[in-house]
């Protein structure tokens, strides 16, 4: 079935074909030329938005008033963000924000060829007709109204968490991590060929299938020892294949899991107050290091693996598309407070298989998420005899930030971080990549902050995004990402967003 927009644009292009003008002739008045710049200018969606608002509307919008150039579209909406409800998404889109929690929306906003899916067990939602905009084919249907605009379409692939995947994916059981009781962890091994081929497979078959113009790739997740020691979360993964790798680079799977097993109990004992108070967390978080090394050697293999993927992911579209835009989504703790993911895999490293690279740099809501995701979590495990407020003085020394980027204990929750924090980290990672690839920096716009009484907006201060959008460009970004979602990014902010972005092409 073919929609009657899809009907006419079909229609136009076929007429151009068949006729004696140039093709370009059949360009609609309003189509413009691409911005005056190379830079990449980008937005983070869902399909539905498009379909919610009307494609054409919101692709003059983004042009024309938030000067984007490039979309980035889901084209599986597996995302733990999908429970936003109504409240925290803009207001002021010309619609009711009709929120996520309450339809029943699609998925998958792609077709599968299942031709590509012989290696692996794993298939991917499929939607009956009961689902909200199950018919659609989102990448078919934009990719003609988006050139028109000489707009680019890059399809966001993000990795599922184990609670979405179990509710989505045929035999994701299969791929759970295995943590050192032997229960199924909160996400898919890397190191399983089961789990690796699926990904893989997803890959060859959109880029076979679809016509776009890059993708950008990325997990949200970092390593036992970072959720052990900040968050108090058993330590995963010992499933055979991790054994099986890890063995094989000499390291040892029982004394690995010994040492984790020692460590989880210790931290345990440290949440309830109850540790030995002969020595500080510290001393004896590092004895236990010391006596069983294999726990840092797990934790950095488990990171490579996690490369090893980006690389082949990387790889197998190059294949297909050479020119394809293929980037690299580094999620806020990796690159913010995880000091464990920071000193295994440099922006440097991801650079040699990475088009460009797009840190999340999200100024305002990095303040109540520093406090609370953070400095409040490890104040309970391995900074238990730090006070809040040399826990941020370390926090800052270790991970660099200069003294203008610093903000004070007290004001991270009511004010955020701040545009010196964007610059800070924009400048570190320009650094690192030393130009072997292009950096993004992802850019946050009323991102809603997950309270203890539920999620609530926390809407961006226009002054400060522009500010924002200025000192990541003096750092040297080769480009913006406005982020996170175009659903909960108000209109206001994206023309304060296009504004400063003019200014500075
Ligand atoms: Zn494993």
């Amino acid at each position: 079935m073919i929609d009657r927009r899809t009907f006419l644009q079909k229609s136009t292009l076929a007429s151009a074909g068949m006729g004696l003008l140039p093709a370009l002739a059949a360009l609609p008045a309003y189509a413009k030329p691409a911005a005056a710049t190379d830079k990449m200018i980008g937005i983070q969606m869902g399909g539905y938005s498009f379909y919610d608002e009307g494609m054409e509307k919101v692709l003059d919008f983004l042009q024309n008033e938030a000067a984007i150039n490039t979309l980035m579209i889901y084209s599986h909406t597996y995302y733990s963000a999908d429970n936003r409800p109504a409240h925290v998404l803009a207001s002021d889109h010309g619609i009711d924000p009709a929120g996520l929690t309450n339809r029943k929306l699609t998925k998958t906003w792609v077709r599968h060829d299942e031709r590509f899916y012989k290696n692996t067990s794993l298939r991917h939602f499929s939607p009956d007709s009961s689902y909200l905009y199950a018919d659609k084919d989102i990448f078919r249907e934009i990719v003609p109204f988006a050139r028109q605009r000489n707009m680019k379409v890059l399809i966001r692939l993000m990795e599922l968490s184990a609670d979405k995947g179990m509710q989505y994916i045929n035999n994701f059981e299969r791929v759970l991590t295995r943590d050192i009781y032997g229960n199924p962890g909160s996400g898919p091994c890397w190191n399983n060929p089961d789990y690796r081929n699926w990904v893989y497979a997803t890959v060859e078959d959109l880029f076979h299938n679809y016509d776009i113009d890059g993708m950008q790739y990325g997990a949200e997740r970092t390593g036992a020892l970072s959720r052990l020691l900040f968050q108090g979360s058993v330590p995963d993964c010992f499933c055979e294949h991790c054994r099986k790798r890890n063995e094989g680079k000499g390291i040892d799977f029982f004394r690995a899991k010994e040492g984790f097993t020692q460590l989880y109990q210790f931290i345990k004992k440290v949440e309830a107050g109850t540790h030995a108070a002969a020595d500080t967390v510290m001393v004896n978080v590092l004895r236990y290091l010391q006596e069983y090394p294999e726990v840092l050697a797990w934790n950095f293999q488990w990171f490579r693996a996690d490369e090893e993927i980006q690389q082949e992911v990387y790889t197998r579209i190059k294949k297909i598309k050479p020119d394809a835009i293929v980037g690299r989504h580094v999620d806020h703790q990796r690159s913010t407070w995880d000091i464990f993911y920071r000193s295994a895999i440099t922006y440097g490293e991801m650079a040699t298989h990475a088009d460009f690279i797009k840190p999340i740099l999200y100024h305002d809501i990095l303040g109540p998420r520093l406090r609370w995701w953070v400095l409040e979590r490890m104040k309970d495990r391995v900074l238990k005899d730090l006070s809040l407020e040399q826990s941020l003085d370390l926090f800052y020394a270790w991970m660099g930030f200069g003294k203008e980027a610093q903000v004070p204990l007290n004001e991270l929750e009511p004010k955020g971080m701040g545009p010196e924090y964007v610059y800070n980290e924009t400048k570190r990672c320009v650094a690192s990549v030393d130009g072997k690839s292009k950096v993004i920096a992802g850019i946050g716009i009323d991102v809603p902050w997950h309270a203890p009484e539920g999620l609530v907006a926390y809407p961006s201060d226009a002054k400060r995004l522009q500010e924002s959008v200025f000192r990541a460009m003096e750092a040297g970004a080769d480009g913006l990402l406005a982020s996170r979602e175009y659903d909960e990014i108000r209109h206001s902010s994206l023309r304060a967003f296009g504004e400063a972005v003019r200014k500075v092409q």
